[in-house]
């Protein structure tokens, strides 16, 4: 017996075109609300994460004179760089000392030793370090240790600006053995004196055309007098 050949059906012109319409529709549907509604809520959580991050960043004041800024205070830097989002070096002014180099030559030197650091600033401010903090909304002032002395000191400014500002935590980081006795003040002395004192500098840190024993006081009345600097 010969075997019947089945021909798949054919669709009638009318089921034809309602399959196109309905596919047509649901690509409208999708791109016309689903599409933008997607692409919102994209959006939505960009912009949310980004509020988050800029709340939430972690950003530390390093305060001091820097009178000058040596290895001890970039590895100090360095070392936070890796613990905080965003560091700003504070260049104030210590009302117990007078500063030998001028504040705005202190402020270029530190910023060229971090030209290439993108998290890492630095501001001038005169005043109260935990105003500064509220102004740029840093929530933590980091500090360096030396010695048991320095602890002592550390703790009591530490603990006064905790009274003054209940939000800020100050962060202490050992500094390492080979910088302890580095200080400013004994840098400083090296320089006046003409010795050479870049080991104790950082590396990229260049002091072209200064010369030593002209003040801040000199230098803004603009004489080229060298002035008597006071030690620290
Ligand atoms: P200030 O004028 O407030 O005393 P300094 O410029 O002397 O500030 O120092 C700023 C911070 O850096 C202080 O916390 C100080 O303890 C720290 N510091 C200074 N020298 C060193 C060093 N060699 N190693 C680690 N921390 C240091």
């Amino acid at each position: 017996m010969a075997k019947r050949i089945s021909f798949p059906e054919e669709k009638s012109l009318f089921t034809k075109f309602s399959i196109r319409f309905l596919v047509f529709a649901k690509i409208a549907v999708l791109w016309k609300i689903a599409f933008p509604f997607a692409l919102n809520s994209i959006r939505y959580y960009l912009w949310l994460g980004f509020i988050k991050a800029l709340l939430m960043e972690k950003i530390a004041i390093f305060p001091g004179s820097f009178d000058p800024f040596t290895i001890g205070h970039e590895s100090i830097v360095r070392r936070a760089a890796g613990i905080f989002d965003r560091i700003i070096i504070m260049v104030g002014h210590n009302t117990n000392k007078k500063s030998y180099f001028p504040l705005e030559k202190r402020v270029k030197w530190i910023r060229e030793v971090f030209e290439f650091d993108n998290n890492i600033s630095v501001e001038v401010h005169d005043g109260l370090t935990v105003d500064f903090c509220k102004k740029v909304g840093a929530r933590y002032i980091l500090r360096g240790l030396r010695t048991s002395a320095d602890f002592e000191f550390e703790r009591a400014i530490a603990q006064v600006n905790k009274q003054m500002y209940p939000e800020i935590e100050t962060v202490f980081l050992l500094t390492i053995p080979e910088h302890t006795p580095v200080n400013s003040t004994i840098v400083r002395d090296i320089i006046m004196h003409g010795g050479d004192a870049s080991r104790f500098l950082p590396r990229n840190f260049t002091m072209n055309g200064f010369k030593p024993g002209i003040t801040e006081q000199s230098e803004t009345d603009s004489t080229d007098t060298p002035g008597t600097p006071s030690k620290q």
